[in-house]
């Protein structure tokens, strides 16, 4: 479903991601884990686009982009990998002067062309999946962090993606707001979406992903099962990274 050979990225001649392979397989959870700088967040963004590959290449849903395809062809490829790709991030980024049916809509009408009856009765399926269709017509500045995360999140179903990519997306919440997104996050989960996920929910790590990936300096250190990683980690880095938390 996702298949990275190769995969580098460099900011200014410094290399973030080094020839880094990761393969998720369809339903599969994925956390990613790794102390702040080591290329979590780039590695999703390369994932669908979001970030320009320097090197190696990315596959997803069976559609190839290599950094060394025309400028043209690579554009036209992530396009189509971003259609099935629902990106969640620690920032909700809703829009302000949209109230929140019109949010979760946004990309039907203006990406699918869709007519806005047809929209409007999938924005409210979406909104049902995160429990908020009572907020249909609020404004985002009138919802707590908890209810605009879960409204971020049913902006990205919208688009009925394949595999959801999510950034830290309780980490910007009051604590006592991050347990009804990570249930949402629980609920996919459970109806077989395939995901990737960056987060500092341990819990959430234990109980959910199939995988942990451990990343450091840019390269992936170790991946297990997380009962295996939490236990046994196999490398120092990660043993070091496991013992900060506690
Ligand atoms: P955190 O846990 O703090 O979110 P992360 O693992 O997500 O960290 P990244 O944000 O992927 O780490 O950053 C990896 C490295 O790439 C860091 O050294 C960072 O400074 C650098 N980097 C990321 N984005 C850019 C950018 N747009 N320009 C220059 N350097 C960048
Ligand atoms: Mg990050």
């Amino acid at each position: 479903m996702i298949q990275t050979m190769g995969l580098s990225k460099s900011f200014d001649g410094v290399e973030v991601l080094k020839s880094i392979d990761l393969h998720v397989a369809a339903q599969e959870i994925v956390v990613l884990l790794g102390p702040s700088g080591s290329g979590k967040s780039t590695l999703l963004r390369c994932l669908n686009g979001l970030e320009q590959l320097s090197g190696g290449s990315v596959e997803v849903n069976g559609v190839r982009v290599d950094s060394d395809m025309p400028v043209s062809r690579k554009k036209a490829n992530f396009n189509e990998i971003r259609r099935n790709t629902g990106m969640v991030f620690q920032q909700f980024n809703l829009y302000p002067h949209r109230t929140v049916l019109g949010n979760v809509i946004e990309s039907l009408l203006v990406v699918k062309k869709m007519q806005r009856k047809e929209a409007e009765l999938i924005g409210m399926q979406m909104l049902e999946r995160v429990g908020l269709t009572d907020k249909r017509d609020e404004y985002p500045s009138r919802l707590s962090g908890g209810q605009q995360q879960r409204v971020a999140i049913a902006r990205a179903l919208a688009m009925q993606p394949s595999i959801m990519l999510f950034d830290e997306p309780t980490s910007a919440l009051d604590p006592e707001l991050v347990g009804e997104v990570l249930e949402v996050m629980k609920q996919l989960a459970k109806e077989g979406m395939t995901m990737v996920v960056v987060t500092h929910e341990m819990k959430f790590a234990r109980q959910v992903a199939n995988r942990v990936v451990f990343m450091d300096g840019g390269v992936i250190v170790e991946e297990q099962h997380p009962d295996l990683f939490f236990s046994q980690p196999q490398s120092d880095r990660a043993r070091k990274f496991l013992n900060q938390l506690s």
